[in-house]
Parts: C-alpha cells; sequence; structure tokens
C-alpha cells in the first residue's frame, strides 16, 4: 500500500506514471503473458506487445503526459494526439483489471499516433477495443460494461477475438470486413458519432 497522504507534487506525479506505465512494461508473468498475446493487424496496421512497451518507455521519459483528471462520463481514460497526453481516472485503489485494460485501449491510440498512421478514427477505436477485448479475455476474465452501448462495443469486439482465437494466436491479420459487427457498434455509440468521417491526426511524438 502506497502512503499517498505522504507524498506530494513530482513525487506523486512519478507515482502515477510509473503506476500507468506498469502495465505496459510490467515484469509479471500474468500480467506479461496477456499483454504478449496482443500481437495483430487490421487493414495493415500493426499493434503489438513490442509497440505498447514503447509507449510504456516514452511515459517514463515523458514524451506522453499522463495526467489524472476528468476523462468524461462515458470514457474511463482518453489520449491527445496533439499534446501526447493521457488522461487517467483517479486512482485511490490497487489497479484492476478494468483499469488496466483501459490503460491498454489509450496506449493503442498512443501507439497509432507514435507510428503516424494514416487511418479513420473508427480504425483506430476498432485496434483499441480489439487488444482491449484479447487483454481481457487473455486473463480469462470477462467485463460487462453498465452502459448498454459500451457494453454492445466491448461484446462485438470479443466475438472477433474468440472467432479468431486472438488471445491465443498472434499474428492474424484482420480487415475491416470481420470486423463490421463491431465497427457499427463504435458507430451507435454517440462517443464515436462521426469516427468513421474522421481521420487521425498522423502527428506522432516528438
Ligand atoms: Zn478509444
Amino acid at each position: 500500500m502506497i502512503p499517498w497522504v505522504c507524498i506530494t507534487g513530482q513525487t506523486a506525479h512519478m507515482a502515477i506514471v510509473m503506476r500507468v506505465s506498469d502495465v505496459l512494461l510490467t515484469t509479471d508473468p500474468m500480467q506479461t503473458r496477456k499483454l504478449d498475446q496482443i500481437d495483430f493487424s487490421l487493414d495493415g496496421i500493426k499493434i503489438d506487445a513490442a509497440g505498447l512497451r514503447e509507449v510504456g518507455r516514452l511515459m517514463v521519459e515523458g514524451r506522453i503526459h499522463i495526467e489524472v483528471g476528468d476523462t468524461g462520463t462515458t470514457l474511463s481514460a482518453a489520449y491527445t494526439p496533439h499534446s501526447n497526453t493521457m488522461s487517467v481516472g483517479q486512482m485511490d485503489r490497487p489497479p484492476s483489471d478494468v483499469w488496466r485494460a483501459g490503460i491498454v485501449h489509450e496506449s493503442v491510440h498512443a501507439l497509432v499516433d507514435l507510428r503516424k498512421t494514416r487511418t479513420t478514427e473508427l480504425n483506430d477505436e476498432t485496434v483499441a477495443y480489439i487488444a482491449e477485448a484479447i487483454y481481457i479475455r487473455a486473463g480469462g476474465i470477462w467485463i460487462t460494461p453498465g452502459d448498454p452501448a459500451a457494453a454492445a462495443i466491448l461484446n462485438a469486439a470479443r466475438n472477433i477475438v474468440e472467432g479468431h482465437q486472438l488471445h491465443v494466436n498472434n499474428g492474424v491479420e484482420l480487415t475491416s470486413n470481420n470486423c463490421r459487427a463491431l465497427q457499427a457498434a463504435i458507430l451507435s455509440h454517440t462517443a464515436y458519432s462521426g469516427a468513421d468521417r474522421r481521420r487521425t491526426t498522423q502527428h506522432g511524438i516528438e
């Protein structure tokens, strides 16, 4: 248990950075196994554990900024490419599997940004939800969000994971055709309305 009342300012912020980056840089065998299972591509966009570990190193170096704060009412965490900033919800408890899965999701957005991937926001969300679902499923658990629209997205991602056995197979190449139900569920959620018409920033991380 970290004595939060005893640490302030920069020390407290570094503790948060270490806790978030540990999701990606963990040496715990169980957590490592879940992360290593993330290895697939969608229409040529490759998402893999090696890339996510690079995102973790950029967090420790301070090139990806971590802030604790308001992530909106519908999302547990958020990533903003223009400022290379990941916002995470309050962490007043030991990290839960749900919280870790949210960090993995946002880290996929950071990886898409890092690689200056040219695609739609819809595909960006699609790979993030598939990676999140692989991570959860590889842990032998499942999560059902209370929000029905969010639950529909995660369940559609789970169907892709189980249909292609992504939680046990590496290197599977998916196409948008494999992800139609997931993409329809994403577009049905108010947070992602119009995501198929917006492009990723290709901003990169300096
Ligand atoms: Zn997302």
